[in-house]
C-alpha cells in the first residue's frame, strides 16, 4: 500500500479533496511554498486547545483550498473539565482514579498536565471559530477505547501511563461539540476506535434528539474502522453519514475492500490522515485508486466538463460525494430505493469476499 502512485495532471487533482489530515501537527514548518504547490483541497483538523489557532492561520492564508476543522479530539479530552471542577489535582484524580500503587506515576503525570479548561470556555472558542469561518467543520472529535494517556504526548518515543479517559467523559465532551455543530449547521469529522456499539447508539441518539437538523448536516466516519456489516446498518439508518478511508489507517485492514464494496457509491470519501503536507496528495490519490479498482470505476486521465454520471470516473464521483457531504440536507431514502439497495447489498455481501 505504500507504493508511490503516479499522480494525474493538475486539472484532475484540482477536483480531489483530502477530507481529513493534520498538517498543523507536522514538525516541518508549513511554508507557503508547500501550500501554494498543493493542488488538492485539504481539511486540516484541530485536535486540542493549542492547535485551534494554527488551523485558523492556515485557513486565513489559504482560503482557496483549505476547509478548516475546529474541535477537540478524545485523546485530549482529559484537559477539559465537564463538571465545573477546575482544581487541577481533583479534576485529574477524579478522571483517572489512580490505585494506591499508581500514586507515584499519577504524581509525575500530574506535574506535566495543564490546568483543566472548563467545557463552556472550550465551546465558546469553538463557536467563535465556526462562526468566523462559514465553511468550517467540526473535527477532529470522537471516542476511543484503546487510547492510554501518555506521560508526554509529544515525546518520542511516547511513554504510556496506565490511565485511560473514561468513555462517559469523552462522550460528554463529544456530545457538547456535536450539539454546537448541529446548532450552527456544521458537518463533522468523527474519530471512532473500538467503540462500534457506543458510536451507533450515539448516532441514533443524535438523530432522535435533533431530528431534521441532524439530517441537515453530514457526518464523516473518518478512517472508518467499522465492520462492513455495522457500516451497512449505519448507512441504511442515517442518510447523512459518510465514510472516508486512508491508506495510513485502513490500508492494512483485511476488511478494506469489503467495506468499499459494501458502501453505497455516493457515501465514500478519501483522506490521508497525515501530518506531512508533502504526502497528503500522494496518499489521498493512492486511496482514490483503490476505490476505483474495487468499484470498477474508470480513473480520469484528463478533465472534461459535462460528463453524465453514468460515464463518470472515480474523481468525478468522489467530488460529487464531497459536494453532497458539504451541501447536507439529506433525506431518508424512499421505500422503493431501499428495495433496490437491498438487492445490491445482497449481491455485494455474496460476491465481494476476499
Ligand atoms: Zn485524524
Amino acid at each position: 500500500m505504500s507504493d508511490k502512485p503516479v499522480l494525474p495532471c493538475t486539472a484532475v487533482l484540482r477536483h480531489v479533496t483530502d477530507v481529513h489530515c493534520h498538517p498543523t501537527d507536522s514538525p516541518l514548518v508549513l511554508t507557503d511554498d508547500e501550500l501554494h504547490r498543493l493542488e488538492i483541497t485539504i481539511c486540516p483538523m484541530a485536535t486540542r486547545i493549542a492547535d485551534q489557532s494554527q488551523v485558523r492561520d492556515l485557513a486565513r492564508a489559504h482560503p482557496k483550498n483549505v476547509v478548516p476543522c475546529f474541535g477537540h479530539h478524545p485523546w485530549f479530552s482529559h484537559h477539559i473539565s465537564v463538571d465545573g471542577r477546575t482544581a487541577k489535582e481533583a479534576h485529574y484524580r477524579q478522571l483517572f482514579s489512580p490505585k494506591a500503587e499508581q500514586e507515584e506515576i499519577f504524581e509525575r503525570l500530574l506535574a506535566l498536565l495543564p490546568e483543566p479548561t472548563p467545557l463552556e470556555q472550550i465551546l465558546s472558542t469553538l463557536r467563535n471559530d465556526l462562526q468566523t469561518f462559514p465553511n468550517a467543520m467540526l473535527g477532529e472529535v470522537g471516542i476511543d477505547r484503546t487510547f492510554r494517556v501518555a506521560m508526554d504526548y509529544f515525546a518520542n518515543p511516547r511513554q504510556l501511563t496506565p490511565f485511560t479517559i473514561p468513555l462517559e467523559h469523552q462522550l460528554t465532551v463529544l456530545e457538547a461539540q456535536i450539539d454546537l455543530a448541529v446548532e450552527l449547521g456544521r458537518n463533522i469529522s468523527l474519530h471512532s476506535v473500538k467503540t462500534q456499539q457506543v458510536t451507533m447508539e450515539l448516532i441514533n441518539r443524535m438523530a432522535k434528539k435533533h431530528g431534521e437538523r441532524w439530517t441537515n448536516i453530514s457526518l464523516d466516519m473518518h478512517s472508518c474502522g467499522l465492520s462492513p456489516q455495522t457500516w451497512l446498518q449505519l448507512e441504511k439508518a442515517h442518510p447523512n453519514v459518510f465514510l472516508s478511508l486512508s491508506t495510513a489507517i485502513n490500508g492494512r485492514s483485511p476488511n478494506l475492500k469489503k467495506l468499499i464494496a459494501t458502501c453505497a457509491p455516493e457515501r465514500i470519501l478519501v483522506e490521508s490522515d497525515l501530518d506531512d503536507i508533502r504526502l497528503c496528495t500522494e496518499r489521498t490519490w493512492a486511496m482514490v485508486l483503490i476505490i476505483a479498482e474495487v468499484k470498477g470505476w474508470a480513473v480520469e486521465k484528463e478533465w472534461a466538463d459535462d460528463v453524465p454520471i453514468s460515464d463518470s470516473g472515480v474523481v468525478r464521483r468522489l467530488e460529487g460525494n464531497w459536494k453532497g457531504f458539504q451541501r447536507g440536507r439529506h433525506k431518508h431514502a424512499v421505500k422503493q430505493n431501499r428495495a433496490a439497495r437491498k438487492a445490491d447489498e445482497d449481491f455485494h455481501s455474496e460476491g465481494s469476499e476476499e
